[in-house]
């Protein structure tokens, strides 16, 4: 028994806390007797003390622990259950494809994602473009699916990590997100309480990234795989870019288009492939589903051509609620916007840097994104057919083409879009996988 008062007090003052006192703490925020004050103050001392990593890794398991951890046993699944998460990025469609990549390939993918936050999209809004895709379902639907398809793709339901819930909505009104112990903490609480044999992270770096600079991505990156892994959860990290729109497009229907196309062979964007095919054949490594990086790039490179990893990502659909025929027939059932026009550069040269941030945002302005918890989003708005870096643009080449509600709008966005896009002389090629990180 701990009084909650000299915990914090033990942290404000930069000691360091026992597990026992970690899981007293979460256990008080799970069950209510830890205020909402309590947690502002917890939350503002681990924000200017840090954590050492064995209390990172106390933290961790005791959110994780706060609600129910799915146990998979049962299901008797002939393979390892895996997953993969993103910090967040704009156009990065990896999830869709990803996972039934994996699938085909013998994994079992039971993933809990969510929403857009900020200027990044959400695979939660993407996947809900689709005409009847139910990403809130009972544990029995998310098992079905899970074994059926190999793949399920839903939302957080409120008895998996509740501790994380009321700890980030205190953080989000204290000024006390940007830390690297509770940023950490959080991503993965509510990740292991899927019950995972593995994971992969995929931690952003670049203009349109989470982290507000490169060094606190690796410094994520390298904080998330030793409590992952001191958790009890095999799990490595790829940094990569997002210097730039990661797919051919932004925005919900758009990329579940660009998904849909990727997984059929129609249209494969090689920075979003590399970025697929890199974290993908590490999680085939990461769970014993294949012996080295090559043999995983050729299990993932068959999954595509025969045609397996888009039967998966159409099983997925249907069996949460989908039309059964959604890969053959997408652009039916997908929304599409009023307005859809290129975008032209207003001079020629190269493209040398792009905003990322503003081009996510300029999504949301079209109603793509939320900027309150509660907004409704338009799926069919955003871009597609993007340029990239060091393609030449001019004022006949396009940007990209851009689908809007109506043509204010339309003009909004064009403007924000090109002033997000610069254009020079010289482009320097920067990689698309930056490092792993094991
Ligand atoms: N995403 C999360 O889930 N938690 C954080 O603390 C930050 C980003």
């Amino acid at each position: 028994m701990y009084l909650i008062q000299e915990i914090i007090r033990k942290k404000r003052d930069g000691d360091v806390l026992t597990d026992d006192e970690i899981q007293f703490f979460i256990q008080g925020v799970a069950a209510q007797t830890v205020s909402d004050s309590q947690i502002a103050a917890f939350a503002m001392a681990v924000y200017f003390q840090e954590m050492t990593m064995p209390e990172r890794i106390a933290l961790t398991c005791a959110m994780r622990d706060s609600g129910m951890v799915i146990d998979w046993s049962d299901m008797k699944f002939d393979g390892p259950v895996l997953d993969k998460h993103s910090t967040g990025g704009v156009g990065d469609v990896t999830s869709l494809i990803l996972g039934p990549m994996v699938a085909a390939c013998g994994g079992y993918v039971p993933m809990i994602s969510g929403r857009g936050l900020g200027h990044t999209g959400g695979t939660l809004d993407k996947l809900e473009a689709i005409p009847g895709y139910t990403v809130m379902v009972d544990r029995d639907t998310f098992a079905r699916v899970t074994q059926q398809a190999g793949v399920a793709i839903i939302g957080q339901s409120h008895d998996l990590a509740p501790a994380d819930k009321r700890i980030y909505a205190v953080r989000d009104v204290t000024a006390t997100v940007e830390n690297m112990s509770m940023i950490t903490s959080s991503i993965l609480s509510k990740k292991l309480a899927a019950g995972l044999d593995a994971l992969v992270m995929d931690v952003k770096v670049g203009s349109g990234a989470f982290m507000p600079t490169d060094a606190l991505s690796e410094e994520l990156a390298n904080s998330i795989v030793s409590v992952a892994n001191g958790a009890g959860t095999r799990t490595s990290a790829l940094l990569t870019d997002m210097n730039q729109v990661l797919a051919s497009s932004a925005g919900n229907s758009l990329e579940v288009a660009e998904a849909v196309r990727f997984l059929t062979g129609e249209q494969q964007n090689s920075r979003l492939k590399q970025v697929v095919m890199a974290l993908a054949s590490e999680l085939l490594v990461l769970g014993g589903l294949a012996i080295d990086k090559k043999h995983a790039m050729d299990k993932l490179s068959a999954s595509l051509a025969s045609g397996e990893a888009a039967k998966r990502f159409s099983l997925m659909v249907e069996g949460l609620g989908g039309p059964a025929d959604f890969v053959e027939h997408y652009d039916q059932y997908l929304p599409r916007a009023q307005v859809i026009k290129p975008v032209y550069a207003e001079k020629s040269g190269v493209v040398t840097a792009m905003d990322t941030r503003a081009i996510g945002m300029a999504v949301v302005g079209l109603g793509g994104g939320r900027r309150v918890a509660d907004d409704v989003i338009d799926y069919s708005v955003g871009f597609d057919q993007f340029i990239q870096l060091g393609d030449v643009a001019s004022p006949k080449v396009p940007l990209a083409i851009l689908h809007a509600r109506n043509e204010q709008e339309w003009q909004i966005a064009a403007q924000n879009l090109r002033q997000a896009i610069c254009i020079g002389e010289q482009y320097h090629a920067s990689p698309v996988i930056y490092r792993y990180v094991q």
